[in-house]
C-alpha cells in the first residue's frame, strides 16, 4: 500500500504528506470518522513512510512497499513498530510452564494471531478480542518501556493505538504521562470511530485528524481498479452493502474470491431478514415472523440487528424502485431480482416513504441499547401494516 492505495481521503492524505515534508508532524495524532474509512490503513502507510528505506520526502507516492521495513511493517515484525488494541488479559499472563494458566494463555494467543492474521488480508478491519476488558495497563507500560529505547533502525517509533476509547482507565492514565512528554523519536497515532469516548485529557494531547465516510463513488472506482474480475453485479452489491465501510467490502471481496456471497455475513443477515419479512407478510405465518424476532433480540448482537435492519431498508427501497420504473435495474441487490418484483407486484400500494422513517427509527434505537425484542416487536407490527394496505 503507498499513498496512492488509500481510498477516498485526499484531503488527509495531504495534509500529512505535507507534514512528513516538512518535517513537521505533530507528535501525537488522533484520527477519527465512521468505523471503515480507512483510518488505520492510513496510520499504517505513514508508519512506513517514516521508515521506508527508499523513501524520499520530495516524493509523495508514499512508501516503496518493498524494502525490508516496509515488509517488517505489513507483516507485524517491525521492531519499532506497536500495534495496540483491546485484549483479554489471558493473553498477558506471564508464561509459567508449572501452571495450568498456560494453556489459557496459549489460546488466548492463537485468538490474537488469528485476529493479526485476519488484520494481514484486510487492512481495514478493527481488532478486538471478545474477551477483553479494554486495552490494559500491561500493554501501555510495555509501550512505555519501548518509549525510552531509541528506534532500533534509522527511521522513527510509531505506536497506533486502535480504540482508545477503551484504554482501561488505569492504563490511560500511563498513556497519558507518555503524551505529556512526548520522546522526540516517537509519533503516537491514536485511531477511534468513538473518539467522544476518548478521555478529554488525552484527546487535547493530540492534533485531530477527521476521515470522512468513503462515497460509493470511491468504492466503485477502488473496485474497477482493484479487481476487474469481480462482474458488475457484484461490484454493485458490495458498493451498497458496504454503504461506505471499507472493512466491510473488503470483507465480502474476500467471500466473492472463495467463491460465492452466502459465506458473507452481512449477506447471511439480509437473506435471514428477507425471509422474515415474507413470514410477516404472509397469513398464517405472523407467529413464525414473530418468533424470528425473538430468536433474532436472543442470540445477535447489536451490529447483527442494525445489519438485518438495514438490509430490509435497501430492499425496500429496491421495490419501491422497481414499482416508480418497472425498468429500473441497478437495484442494491442485483441478485434478489425475482424476490423484489414479486413484492413489487403483490404490494403496490405500500407506503414506502413511511416505511424507511419506521426502519430508520428501529436502527437508530437499536444503536441507542433500546431494548431489542421490544424494538422489533412494535416495528413488527408497525411495518405489517405498512406493507399490507392496498
Ligand atoms: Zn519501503
Amino acid at each position: 500500500m503507498s499513498w496512492q492505495d488509500i481510498i477516498g481521503q485526499n484531503i488527509q492524505v495531504s495534509i500529512l504528506q505535507k507534514a512528513v515534508s516538512s518535517d513537521r508532524l505533530a507528535h501525537a495524532y488522533l484520527f477519527t470518522g465512521p468505523e471503515g474509512t480507512g483510518k488505520e490503513s492510513v496510520a499504517f502507510e505513514l508508519a512506513k513512510v517514516l521508515n521506508c528505506e527508499n523513501h524520499d520526502t520530495s516524493n509523495q507516492t508514499g512508501s516503496c512497499g518493498i524494502c525490508r521495513s516496509c515488509r517488517e511493517i505489513d507483516t507485524f515484525m517491525h521492531p519499532d513498530i506497536e500495534y495496540v488494541f483491546p485484549v483479554e488479559s489471558a493473553l498477558l499472563e506471564k508464561n509459567d510452564p508449572s501452571k495450568t494458566e498456560n494453556k489459557r494463555t496459549a489460546e488466548a494467543r492463537e485468538r490474537y494471531e488469528s485476529l493479526i492474521e485476519t488484520k494481514k488480508r484486510n487492512p481495514f478491519f478493527t481488532p478486538s478480542m471478545d474477551r477483553s476488558m479494554g486495552i490494559l495497563t500491561e500493554q501501555v507500560t510495555s509501550l512505555q518501556q519501548k518509549a525510552s529505547f531509541m528506534p532500533a533502525e534509522n527511521g522513527k517509533k510509531v505506536f497506533i493505538l486502535s480504540q482508545p476509547e477503551k484504554l482501561h482507565p488505569s492504563a490511560a492514565n500511563k498513556l497519558l504521562k507518555l503524551l505529556e512528554e512526548p520522546p522526540g523519536h516517537i509519533l503516537f497515532i491514536l485511531v477511534s470511530s468513538r473518539p467522544e469516548s476518548v478521555l478529554p485529557t488525552i484527546r487535547s494531547r493530540c492534533q485531530i485528524l477527521k476521515f470522512s465516510r468513503i462515497k460509493s463513488s470511491d468504492i466503485e472506482n477502488w473496485l474497477q481498479k482493484k479487481y476487474p474480475e469481480l462482474q458488475d453485479e457484484v461490484q454493485r452489491l458490495i458498493v451498497n452493502f458496504s454503504r461506505g465501510n471499507l472493512g466491510i467490502a473488503s470483507e465480502m471481496i474476500d467471500s466473492f474470491k472463495e467463491g460465492g456471497h452466502e459465506t458473507f455475513e452481512g449477506i447471511a443477515a439480509r437473506d435471514r431478514a428477507i425471509d422474515y419479512l415474507r413470514k410477516l407478510l404472509s397469513p398464517g405465518k405472523l407467529a413464525e415472523a414473530i418468533a424470528e424476532t425473538e430468536n433474532l433480540s436472543k442470540s445477535c448482537g447489536k451490529q447483527e440487528i442494525v445489519a438485518f435492519l438495514g438490509s430490509l431498508l435497501l430492499f425496500f427501497q429496491d421495490i419501491h424502485h422497481r414499482i416508480i420504473n418497472p425498468a429500473w435495474s441497478s437495484f442494491n441487490n442485483p441478485d434478489l431480482g425475482t424476490s423484489i418484483d414479486r413484492f413489487a407486484k403483490n404490494f403496490p400500494n405500500s407506503d414506502f416513504f413511511a416505511i424507511s422513517t419506521i426502519t430508520e427509527e428501529a436502527i437508530r434505537a437499536i444503536q441507542r441499547n433500546v431494548n431489542p425484542l421490544l424494538t422489533l416487536s412494535v416495528y413488527s407490527i408497525r411495518l405489517k401494516n405498512l406493507v399490507g394496505r392496498t
